[in-house]
């Protein structure tokens, strides 16, 4: 018999799982390590803060899944890998030996020192503490209509959470006052094109968010921008982009420039051929791409079939990802901009297909997890 253990439920492992609960590998054991009993679909968070969605909507049911598929589950986080060795360690304590690791953990997140001590942070990663945090923190911002929340983070996740929060806000309270910042040192949505740009502009100033467009760090009693001036903020969401995970380092892996896991065309790691990862915690030497949802769900087929072509000693296959993926970016109420490539177009129509696509692609989950 061999053991795979699968160190996360992230996309790519939730596609794992749906396969082997078609049908089973024979001759192989497969454990899950976790720390959530379910996963929480990213994509849809900002339509559940803007309140279109209620939060069972966003979950995979990860243990019924698990069990579907015959898969044993360690409810706990992997803090250590010896490739080497052929072991992953857990948090809890213990030690799980593998014939062939998966990891699909997802990133950390990367934050500047000193923001860690606002007693009203909110890190986005992970979404299971952000999500039940937020839920305080809305109840207190309902409580205090003076205040305010600060957005760190201009890429799509912190201009999405930005639009969500202030639009919630209003529609709470029936009160147009301005009470959410979006702090964004790295510009405005890195990496769209300038059609986007324009049309997040117009969003923002719509649902009344200020633009901070400069660097924030923590100050002797609170927020304050580079310039020094201060920034309040009972809350703080810090969508502040993504970090490898600390445990990468001493796992005797290869890790690209970046910092993450190095994987090659199969999703297999360049140094360990028994080691394959997935989504953020891994970077496509030969063919990289930026860290985002899309990649990892697209990555969960080839991963599924080059694991069970690992197992039974099989040459793995070769992917190749997208050169280019498509963004909806939500906009508060129920619009949506289009992000593809050069191409930008927004409305109401954009977040139908958006809503289409995510609430499909949680079916699948959702629906597996019940049978
Ligand atoms: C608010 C928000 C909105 C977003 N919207 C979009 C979007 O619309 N489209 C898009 O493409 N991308 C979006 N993203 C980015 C997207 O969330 C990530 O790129 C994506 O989640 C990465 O998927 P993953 O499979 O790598 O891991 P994740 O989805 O991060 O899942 C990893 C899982 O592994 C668990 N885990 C972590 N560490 C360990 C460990 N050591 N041991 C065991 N388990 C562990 C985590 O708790 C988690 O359950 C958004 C991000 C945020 C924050």
């Amino acid at each position: 018999m061999k053991r795979l253990v699968l160190a996360g439920a992230g996309h790519a492992h939730l596609h794992v799982l749906r396969t082997l609960g078609a049908a089973r590998w024979p001759g192989v054991e497969v454990v899950l390590v976790t720390p959530y009993p379910r996963q929480i679909y990213s994509g849809m968070v900002p339509g559940w803060i803007a309140g279109h969605y209620r939060l069972e909507d966003c979950v995979a049911p990860v243990l019924p899944l698990a069990a579907a598929a015959g898969v044993r589950v360690v409810q706990d986080v992997v803090c250590a890998v010896d490739a080497a060795r052929g072991h992953v360690t857990l948090a809890k304590g213990g030690r799980i030996n593998f014939d062939v690791l998966s990891l699909d953990t997802g990133a950390g997140l990367a934050m500047d020192e000193g923001l860690s001590d606002h007693p009203g942070l909110l890190p986005v990663r992970p979404l299971e503490p952000f999500v039940a945090r937020w839920e305080q923190a809305l109840a207190t911002l309902l409580d205090d209509a003076q205040a305010r929340v600060a957005v760190i983070g201009g890429g799509a996740a912190g201009v999405e959470l930005a639009l969500a929060v202030a639009y919630r806000l209003r529609r709470e309270t029936g009160a147009a006052v301005q009470r959410v910042t979006l702090a964004c040192g790295g510009g405005l949505l890195p990496g769209h094109a300038p059609g986007v740009v324009k049309r997040a502009r117009a969003a923002l100033a719509r649902q009344g968010v200020e633009l901070v467009e400069q660097r924030v760090r923590a100050g002797t009693s609170a927020l304050e921008t580079a310039a020094g001036t201060p920034l309040a903020a009972a809350w703080v969401i810090a969508a502040t982009g993504v970090a490898p995970p600390g445990w990468l380092a001493q796992s005797g892996l290869a890790l690209a420039p970046d910092g993450f896991l190095a994987v090659g065309k199969g999703q297999q790691s360049v140094s360990h051929p028994n080691v394959f990862a997935a989504g953020d915690v891994a970077s496509r030497i030969d063919a990289p791409h930026a860290k985002s949802g899309v990649y990892a769900v697209r990555a969960g087929p080839v991963l599924s079939g080059n694991l069970r072509r690992a197992l039974a000693g099989r040459p793995i296959e070769a992917y190749r990802p997208q050169r280019r993926s498509l963004y909806l970016l939500a906009t508060g109420p129920q619009e949506a901009i289009v992000s593809w490539g050069p191409l930008a177009a927004s409305g109401s129509l954009a977040w139908r297909w958006k809503d289409w696509i995510d609430r499909r692609f949680m079916r699948q989950y959702q629906s597996s997890g019940e049978e």
